[in-house]
């Protein structure tokens, strides 16, 4: 089949990959002009660990990887409040867990094609219009062409699924937060594999140190501090940033200062996309574009893979029949996919807490996590990812 996939970041290049292995031609669109780097680092185990495994990415993820020692939570002061050394965690995946830039795991899937993927940067899907045989798809650059499939994978804000299922009115939820992101380089003090964190009641900063002496920052808050008449968009990042962390204390006034040279910050409302169907006549949805969990879940990019993975597989096991595939795609990956985004919006609440009250029962909660049985009770379901896929030879 010939199948275009809009989307080069985590869940489109997997699909790639395995559509190629089973022998499809398929046409990769990116809206960016060139794979997107830098950017904020990611939490990578789990489900997509193992399919990272039989695509022969170990070496170079572990590779590219930080095996993180330490979450430490400071005061206003740089004092420690909390915290946990993450040997537990380690332990229950069995050493199965890395934290890498959301850009080299994207350029390292990439890299697994190649070559053998016709790639268009700088260009996206416009128009999708089914006949019974096909579909004719319309590009903002290229000229049009015609496919059998197209699947979006263009993330949570997917052209695709607006093109396709109509507005994002209603599959769209707000989580009530709003995320920010940029690297520096030569920042200081840098703490080598300790993710250090510093909230206040619905705000919060963390760091981490990287190689090439760069430091990458997370913000996290609440909505209600979003300035009035402020919108989401990546423009007003900085300034938003820089009103709402002027009094937060900590480093804020030095990350603060630090932002101004920067290029491109990623700032973007925290929302989870639900939906009932991720497929329609010939288009179906992937990743975040489908069922984005949010950065809260810590796991968006493992189960993205993990979507591709299956939506690959039942294409070829159903020999071309993609009515049947996507069916059973859905039927596979949905039920776990609405799990994990309940789990996610259950644990907003102690992502960046709302009273001084708060903030401390999580310090001391996350105290205990030096405790295996605890991590075990508390997010051992979590972390071993409940959920076998078939092996569909890829
Ligand atoms: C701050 C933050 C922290 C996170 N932390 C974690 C974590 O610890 N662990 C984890 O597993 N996940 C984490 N995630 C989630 C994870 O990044 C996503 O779930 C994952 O990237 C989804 O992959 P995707 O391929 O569906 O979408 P994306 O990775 O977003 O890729 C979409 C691609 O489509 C392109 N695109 C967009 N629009 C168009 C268009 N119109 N035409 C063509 N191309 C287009 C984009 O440029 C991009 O390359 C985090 C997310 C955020 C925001």
């Amino acid at each position: 089949m010939r199948i275009i996939i809009n989307g080069a970041g985590i869940s489109g290049p997997t699909l790639a990959y395995c559509l190629r292995k089973a022998g499809h031609d398929i046409l990769l669109v990116e809206a960016a002009p060139q794979l997107r780097r830098g950017g904020y680092v990611l939490d990578f185990w789990g489900i997509g660990y193992d399919i990272a495994d039989k695509m022969g990415l170990l070496p170079r993820i572990r590779e590219l990887g930080y095996q993180v020692r330490e979450v430490r939570f400071v005061d206003r002061h740089g004092r420690k409040r909390g915290g946990f050394s993450t040997g537990a965690i380690g332990r229950l995946v069995n050493g199965r867990f890395t934290t890498l830039r959301r850009s080299d795991l994207a350029a390292t899937i990439y890299g697994a094609l190649d070559g053998t993927v016709e790639t268009i940067f700088g260009d996206s899907v416009a128009s999708i219009e089914e006949t019974r045989q096909c579909v004719r798809v319309g590009f903002d650059c290229a000229p049009p062409r015609q496919a059998d499939l197209v699947v979006g994978a263009d993330g949570l804000h997917s052209r695709v699924r607006r093109l396709v299922f109509g507005p994002d009115a209603g599959v769209e939820v707000s989580l009530g937060y709003h995320v920010a992101a940029f690297a520096v380089e030569g920042y200081r003090p840098r703490d080598e594999l300790v993710y250090v964190s510093h909230g206040v009641p619905g705000r919060q900063v963390s760091r981490w140190s990287m190689r090439d002496d760069k430091t990458v920052f997370l913000f996290v808050f609440r909505d209600e501090y979003l300035p009035a008449a402020s919108s989401s968009s990546e423009q007003e990042g900085k300034s938003v940033l820089a009103h709402v962390f002027a009094d937060v204390g900590w480093e804020c006034p030095r990350i603060l200062a630090a932002m101004e040279s920067v290029h491109s910050i990623y700032f973007d409302r925290v929302s989870q996309i639900r939906m009932d169907r991720w497929t329609k006549g010939r288009t179906a949805l992937l990743g975040d574009a489908a069922a984005c969990v949010s950065l809260l879940a810590g796991e968006g990019a493992g189960l993205a893979m993990a979507e591709a993975y299956v939506l690959a597989g039942e294409l070829r096991n159903c020999g071309g029949d993609h009515q049947t595939a996507f069916a059973r795609y859905q039927q596979r990956m949905m039920p776990f996919l609405k799990r994990k985004q309940r789990s996610a919006a259950r644990f907003a609440s102690s992502f960046a807490p709302k009273s001084t009250f708060g903030i401390t029962f999580r310090n001391l909660v996350m105290r205990l996590m030096q405790l295996p049985f605890l991590v075990d009770f508390l997010f051992g379901r979590e972390l071993r990812d409940e959920v076998k896929l078939p092996d569909y030879g890829f």
